[in-house]
């Protein structure tokens, strides 16, 4: 990983693993690139590239004009904006995967990290401790494209020899760049209603427990992964990686810790059905076994860090 690609890097966790790759590898070694145009302070902070994954000639233009040797595909339409537009969603997120599996193997890619998520599970799927082998049978259209780009993940490194790896990210939360439109945006959201408004009006349920992680765990997880010996790897495009679940109420009663006259209502919408399909706990031993994978927070640790960082940013 010498000359590094991140699509997407305008986005909630592109933003942060920009930053956490070019400390790690040198600020002109990583290129953001995104189809919205950074603001100063990005465009400042290294190579920054405006390209659209679904165009193959830019992404070929910069792989050259940078001499990529690893891309971090993180650009992608999140599930509930997919529910909004499917064709959209499944078009963006197939299109760019595909351009960018065929051009990391035209140009020798050493290797690609293609992010998937817990919307993989769907009907049918254990939703308690959810193992690593399980019913993929996602119901939203955000979800079939993460399937399929597992698939095509698993695909392209056994018939093209692409070290290609990825993982099943849980709800992110975090407080640099907002969420892009996901069922777990909530446990962000409140947050920032919190510290301004001391209430919440959940689109989710009280008693709804999901997988969450902090994002200083999924950027060390992403790093981790890519950078992990291939041969310890027996899965390849679809680790399950886990933190910490709870439940809106649970995460209500976090954060009274901090702000006593803190109040939440819950006025469920269309996410509660994406949110109902998916698990409360997944299984993440194989990637603890692998690559060596440890949460840090915990929802005590992860509640109190956000306040304080996010009441200093508001
Ligand atoms: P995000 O929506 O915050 O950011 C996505 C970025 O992609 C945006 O900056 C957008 O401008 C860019 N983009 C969209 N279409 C593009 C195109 N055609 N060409 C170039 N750029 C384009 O998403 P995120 O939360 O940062 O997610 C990154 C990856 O992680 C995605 O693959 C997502 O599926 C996965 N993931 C995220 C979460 C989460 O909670 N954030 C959970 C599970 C999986």
């Amino acid at each position: 990983m010498k000359r590094i690609l991140v699509t997407g890097a305008k986005g909630q966790i592109g933003s942060e693993l920009t930053v956490a790759l070019r400390e790690k590898y040198g600020e002109e070694n990583v290129v953001a690139a995104d189809i919205q145009k950074p603001d100063a302070a990005f465009e400042e902070s290294g190579p920054f590239r405006v390209l659209d994954v679904l165009i193959p000639e830019a992404i070929q233009c910069a792989i050259k004009d940078f001499e990529i040797d690893t891309i971090f595909h993180l650009a992608a339409i999140l599930s509930a904006n997919g529910e909004k537009r499917p064709e959209f969603c499944w078009r963006t997120n197939m299109g760019g995967t595909m351009n960018i599996l065929e051009l990391s193997v035209k140009n020798n890619i050493e290797k690609v990290i293609l992010p998937s998520s817990m919307a993989v599970w769907g009907k049918g799927v254990e939703r308690e401790n959810t193992p690593q082998e399980s019913i993929l049978k996602p119901t939203s259209m955000y979800g079939i494209t993460k399937v399929a780009g597992e698939l095509l993940c698993d695909y392209y490194y056994s018939k093209f020899d692409l070290d290609c790896r990825g993982l099943r990210y849980p709800g992110i939360i975090s407080y640099e760049t907002l969420p892009g439109g996901g069922t777990t945006d909530y446990a962000v959201e409140i947050f920032y209603e919190a510290i301004k408004k001391k209430h919440y009006n959940c689109f989710l349920t009280e008693d709804t427990m999901l997988p969450m992680m902090y994002m200083p765990d999924c950027l060390n997880a992403t790093i981790s992964l890519a950078e992990a010996n291939i041969g310890n790897l027996t899965y390849h495009g679809d680790f399950n990686v886990a933190a910490f679940s709870f439940t809106p109420k649970q995460l209500a009663e976090a954060i009274k810790k901090y702000i006593p006259d803190f109040t939440i209502e819950y006025n469920p919408d269309y996410r509660q059905e994406i949110a109902d399909s998916w698990p409360r706990t997944i299984d993440d031993s194989a990637a603890r076994k692998e690559w060596g994978w440890k949460p840090q927070y915990d929802i005590d640790s992860m509640t109190k860090d956000m306040i304080e960082k996010l009441s200093a940013k508001l």
